[in-house]
């Protein structure tokens, strides 16, 4: 559930950045630059290739989905390089004095063919792969990093944004003006503007080198996520699995054209409700085993050679750079600042959640040994024994609450909710290009002057070729540089599509993500900026997931769940009764989620804290989880060789912290509800518009989060949130 990318000459700092949730490439208006003869090569390519040809159709142009081939990407994104080239060279060959205009809203007009070409190809990327495109894609990624470095390493181009930077007329900028300068300028010397010519070009072959590591990894993962699979041949195979579970493993089976089977892939949404429910602990095994070493399996696919390869040169960038370490250059501009302060937040909520994960194996042990089972927990049962606990204490059985959640149904909710708090409303656009039969696209408007606010495509189901997981991408930014530009913005997930004609029904956790990532949309929807650099979801990695991590507290309340939770087949909603044993049930296991995220965050800090030492993935993870006393039931959520959000690009690397950061702002922001009248409390939900949502990255988060809250965020609501006493006592909050 994650995030992000950005566009333009911006673009350059965040190079194939996007991953878990938010994912802003870059756009603008028109492009300025006169480029003579290149603008004729330019035309001519582009009338053969769609992909560099502006964006044709309505709503100010949409993406020519329709007509890729993936023998386009390569000519396009040389083309659109070149072109993006020649615009920066302008820029910094202007014999003019440097001013705002000339060079940093030059710079924001700069590259857009490239942006364009970027937005389908990240799209491709994520999901769309097949082994062509990966060829593409092996050859490009240290290509497009050179390219970054050479406009970053344009020394006259720097002393044109320092000059703004240091200008005196800066007073007379707008705040907005004042921000861009500030980013551009400290962008440019984060990323070795300011180094000497022989540190630049180590610079470059390191930026190169890591671009074609980071393509091999998440190639390495797609790969092992989709050739593995456990097939079952017998009905015994299934026992304990729900019907839903039986026909998404048939369809599964089908989709790979194997008949008379049904098989689990290796992916979280369909190995998780396994372990949940297969009564059978031998395959339970066998999944999880399947799972947990995805990219750990020897052979072509491994990532344990290139995990050390990564931290190395990452290390050696960082010194370069003058950081003491990886994880202080990637923080530096963060809302953390430091990853002292990111580490204390995690070790204070450490102790705390592996309390709860004691108290709760040893509940499901009790389980397993009043039912004479014969076991100890090991982590295979984690999930099976944790929702016997949940029946047994609860009365709660997630699948008395899936035929309540239709996945058509939810998004009605999600629209709603959009419409309660940011007055919008969704209408379906049809006669629109999409990649994929299975994705569609609503106009999004205002509900009261009926403006034109953006898009949004909605990718739900998992299909081969497709990044597992769920995220949110920008295909274009809102600004107003050159005249309105209105987002377009996308939710991609990987939900199970059950048997044909039948309305696809999610779990809780899965309902959750629908709201989580549906923040990210809406960030980047109500998006109200000059730059495009700083619209929507472009702000600081451990803030992108409050507004996103806020709107899943929607979901529980009972205005969605009465309109929108109502049974597939009666139509009725689901019952007060139901809600409260939800409601009870809140914290239920949040030992193990908690646990599990925090040990892969804290290993991504101390990994990237060690500085340049020779680093051995498997040890250092083992080592380092023993040091913490990780709970033996347990595994990190993404283990190493497969930690895609820290390995296959920069973008979450010393930062998986995030989520949790960003959660302590969540939880301190839904109080504002509380305090105030309630989820729906239009005075705050403007106040959270206003501060919040449309702001991008126009200002300072923790400037803005006080001026939404009237103070600092405060970390006791995250702890009541997630069940957890603060100090260190056995906590008994909503065990009952
Ligand atoms: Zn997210």
């Amino acid at each position: 559930m994650c995030h992000q990318v950005l566009r333009g000459v911006m673009l350059l700092f965040a190079i194939a950045a996007f991953f878990c949730a938010v994912s802003v490439l870059n756009n603008s208006a028109a492009l300025t630059a006169s480029r003579d003869s290149f603008r004729t090569e330019t035309q001519e390519t582009s009338d053969k290739n769609p992909l560099l040809a502006k964006w044709e159709g309505p709503f100010g142009g949409v993406p020519p989905f329709d007509r890729v081939q993936v023998s386009m990407f390569k000519p396009a994104l040389e083309a659109a390089l070149a072109e993006r080239q020649a615009d920066t060279d302008k820029i910094a060959g202007n014999t003019e004095a440097p001013n705002f205009e000339n060079t940093i809203a030059a710079l924001e007009r700069a590259g857009k063919s490239l942006d364009r070409v970027q937005t389908v190809y990240g799209v491709w990327s994520s999901t769309m792969s097949s082994p062509d495109f990966q060829v593409v894609q092996r050859e490009m990624a240290p290509r497009l990093a050179a390219a970054n470095d050479q406009i970053v390493q344009n020394a006259p181009l720097f002393k044109r944004i320092e000059a703004v930077y240091n200008s005196p007329d800066k007073t007379r900028f707008t705040p907005e003006q004042q921000r861009l300068s500030w980013l551009y300028y400290t962008n440019f010397v984060r990323a070795g503007a300011r180094l000497d010519a022989t540190a630049k070009k180590r610079l470059s072959e390191i930026n190169q080198q890591l671009a074609g590591l980071y393509t091999r990894f998440s190639q390495n993962v797609l790969a092992e996520e989709n050739e593995q699979f456990i097939e079952f041949k017998r009905e015994a195979d299934l026992a304990g699995l729900p019907q839903s579970i039986r026909d998404a493993a048939a369809a599964a089976a089908t989709s790979r054209k194997l008949s008379n089977v049904w098989i689990i892939t290796n992916t979280r949404s369909s190995i998780d409700p396994f372990l949940t429910y297969s009564e059978r602990r031998d395959l339970r095994e066998k999944a999880w085993r399947m799972f947990v070493n995805r990219g750990d399996n020897g052979g072509e696919h491994d990532n344990n050679a290139v995990i050390p390869e990564i931290l190395r040169l990452r290390a050696e960038r960082a010194k370069l750079l003058g950081y003491a370490t990886h994880a202080h250059w990637r923080l530096e501009n963060s809302m953390a600042k430091t990853p002292e302060r990111a580490m204390e937040l995690m070790e204070a909520v450490w102790k705390p959640a592996v309390t709860r994960v004691h108290e709760e194996v040893a509940d499901m042990q009790a389980i397993a040994d009043k039912e004479n089972a014969g076991i100890k927990i090991e982590p295979w049962d984690y999930r099976f024994y944790a929702e016997k606990v949940r029946k047994a204490r609860y009365d709660l059985d997630q699948n008395e609450v899936k035929p309540y959640l239709q996945l058509e149904k939810l998004r009605e909710g999600i629209f709603w909710v959009a419409g309660e708090l940011f007055n919008f409303n969704f209408t379906p656009v049809k006669d629109v290009p999409v990649y994929h039969p299975d994705v569609r696209l609503w106009e999004v408007t205002d509900k009261t002057t009926k403006r034109h606010i953006g898009l949004w495509y909605f990718d739900p189901y998992a299909r081969t070729g497709k990044r597992s997981g769920a995220w949110m991408n920008a295909y274009r930014s809102q600004e107003r540089l050159d005249g309105v530009v209105t987002t377009i913005v996308s939710n991609n997930a990987n939900f199970v599509k059950g048997k044909l004609g039948e309305p696809v029904l999610i779990s809780w956790d899965d309902a959750t993500t629908m709201f989580h990532e549906f923040g990210h949309a809406l960030h980047g929807l109500n998006s109200n900026v000059v730059y495009p650099s700083l619209a929507g979801t472009a702000v600081a990695r451990d803030y992108v997931e409050f507004p996103s991590q806020l709107l899943e507290h929607w979901l529980s309340t009972p205005e969605v769940l009465q309109r929108f939770a109502v049974h597939y087949q009666t139509g009725k909603p689901i019952p007060q009764t139901l809600v409260d044993r939800i409601k009870r049930a809140e914290t239920f296991n949040e030992g193990f989620e908690t646990t599990e995220y925090l040990a892969s965050a804290l290993v991504d800090m101390k990994l990237h804290l060690a500085g340049g030492q020779k680093i051995d993935a498997d040890v250092f993870e083992r080592e380092t989880l023993a040091q913490l006393g990780m709970p033996k039931e347990i595994v990190m959520r993404h283990r190493l060789p497969h930690f895609g959000h820290i390995f296959n690009s920069d973008a979450y690397s010393a930062g998986y912290y995030s989520y949790l950061w960003s959660d302590v702002l969540t939880a301190d922001a839904f109080g504002a509800f509380v305090e105030g009248s309630g989820p729906y409390d239009p005075k705050v939900a403007e106040r959270l518009r206003k501060n919040i949502f449309s702001v991008g990255n126009t200002i300072d988060p923790a400037e803005a989060y006080r001026s939404f809250r009237g103070r600092d965020p405060r970390i006791e609501a995250l702890m009541k949130k997630r069940g957890f006493a603060t100090s260190n006592t056995k906590s008994e909050t909503g065990r009952n």
